[in-house]
């Protein structure tokens, strides 16, 4: 959404600024205000044409003049997490030397793309709270001239969600939230895919829901913490999980939590990374940078209950290893596949390194004596809206 609203002010940046070489030679240039108010208020500019216009003969002139930076942005303060920085330039750009110098301090995972030759957009994965961040961007010209003017700015995050809840109680009552696909269920007569399906819309509007009623989404990590003693947790808090590690996690619902500042917790089964229908590595690592918690649902999807204990161990501590490998840091999460776990099983969770565990279990009182069987709630396909609110607002 961000993506593509900045998509369309970097083209019509362009508009302008073919408009500006058409007419403005010498001159001030005023836009359109109908083109005003659909450009970013965060890219927001007027277009001054320099001197080197008046001065260079128009019809030879762009061989030598050297390429600006005409706007850039955000560079305020209390600028949103998931923001996108758009950057356009008064001059066809040499897209590898442009992508080259940019950085981001402190450094910032995320994608750059271009709308145009004039516009180029950084996308990050998620920005930090309350952080001062200077960009820069250096790079030529299509002609080969370097740019010149100002080529770096700065700009301050919001702060995060304030903890509300203080630490101290020993158990609360959290809604945890299961979800497997967010898809339209591709095959109608498929009655246990159509349970496991919530469409794309409906998914959306339960999030919006959530935001305009005050939750704020955590991840089991945080609950693990505030249970600990170890911090307090923001208002209303709900824990949003995502079984199976679905390459539709990635597609259709990341974008839709980015867009709501909201953390999740995705439940991947280790070895069917990169399989048709899953999350790629490379997916799941994006997925880890943009604040959701990647979490272990074993190797192989496998049923812990009745197999033996050194089967057991090998799938709770290989998928860990493999998931860590992938993301950089240790991960403490895990979800017994089925929901088929026994108080042995537990126990090798518990000594395998994880800090908790979810079921399929329904409930949402949530204590650190029964860390390794947490109870859920389960978001099915064909829910309505309204019996969402009444399961979510019933659980807080
Ligand atoms: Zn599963």
């Amino acid at each position: 959404m961000i993506g593509r609203a900045a998509g369309r002010g970097g083209l019509i940046a362009a508009v302008a600024l073919v408009a500006a070489l058409i007419v403005g030679l010498g001159g001030l240039v005023i836009l359109n205000s109908q083109l005003v108010s659909a450009v970013p208020a965060s890219t927001l500019t007027l277009r001054v044409p320099s001197a080197r216009f008046s001065t260079d003969d128009p019809s030879l002139g762009l061989r030598r003049v050297a390429p600006q930076l005409d706007s850039m942005g955000p560079t305020t303060a209390g600028v949103a997490v998931n923001s996108t920085i758009v950057m356009t330039f008064s001059l066809p750009m040499d897209r590898p030397s442009v992508e080259t110098s940019f950085r981001i301090t402190p450094a910032a995972e995320g994608r750059l793309a271009w709308s145009d030759d004039f516009t180029l957009r950084f996308e990050p994965f998620r920005l930090a709270y309350s952080t001062s961040y200077q960009v820069e961007v250096r790079g030529r010209s299509v002609r080969g001239v370097p740019l010149s003017g100002s080529r770096s700015w700065n700009f301050t995050t919001v702060f995060g969600p304030i903890d509300a809840i203080p630490p101290g109680a020993t158990s609360i009552k959290v809604p945890i939230l299961t979800y497997h696909y967010i898809r339209v269920n591709p095959n109608a007569g498929d009655r246990m895919g159509f349970a496991l399906s919530v469409t794309p819309a409906a998914f959306a509007a339960e999030m919006d829901w959530l935001v305009g009623n005050g939750y704020h989404a955590i991840t089991t990590e945080d609950l693990y913490a505030y249970l600990t003693g170890a911090r307090g947790l923001p208002s209303r808090p709900v824990i949003l999980t995502f079984d199976d590690g679905y390459a539709d996690f990635y597609t259709t619902a990341l974008p839709v939590l980015r867009n709501h500042d909201f953390r999740a917790v995705a439940y991947v089964v280790s070895g069917f990374i990169g399989q048709p229908g899953y999350m790629t590595a490379a997916q799941v690592r994006e997925a880890d940078r943009s604040g959701i918690e990647i979490a272990s649902h074993t190797v192989s999807h496998a049923n812990l209950v009745g197999m033996s204990a050194s089967a057991v161990r090998a799938q709770l501590a290989d998928s860990k290893r493999m998931l860590e490998q992938l993301v950089g840091h240790p991960l403490v999460s895990f979800c017994y596949p089925g929901g088929r776990f026994n108080s042995g099983v537990a126990s090798e969770v518990a000594a395998a390194g994880y800090h908790d565990a979810t079921t399929t279990r329904f409930g949402f009182w949530h204590s650190l004596a029964d860390r390794y069987a947490w109870t859920r709630l389960r978001v099915s396909g064909g829910e309505r809206l309204d019996e969402f609110a009444v399961a979510v607002l019933g659980a807080t």
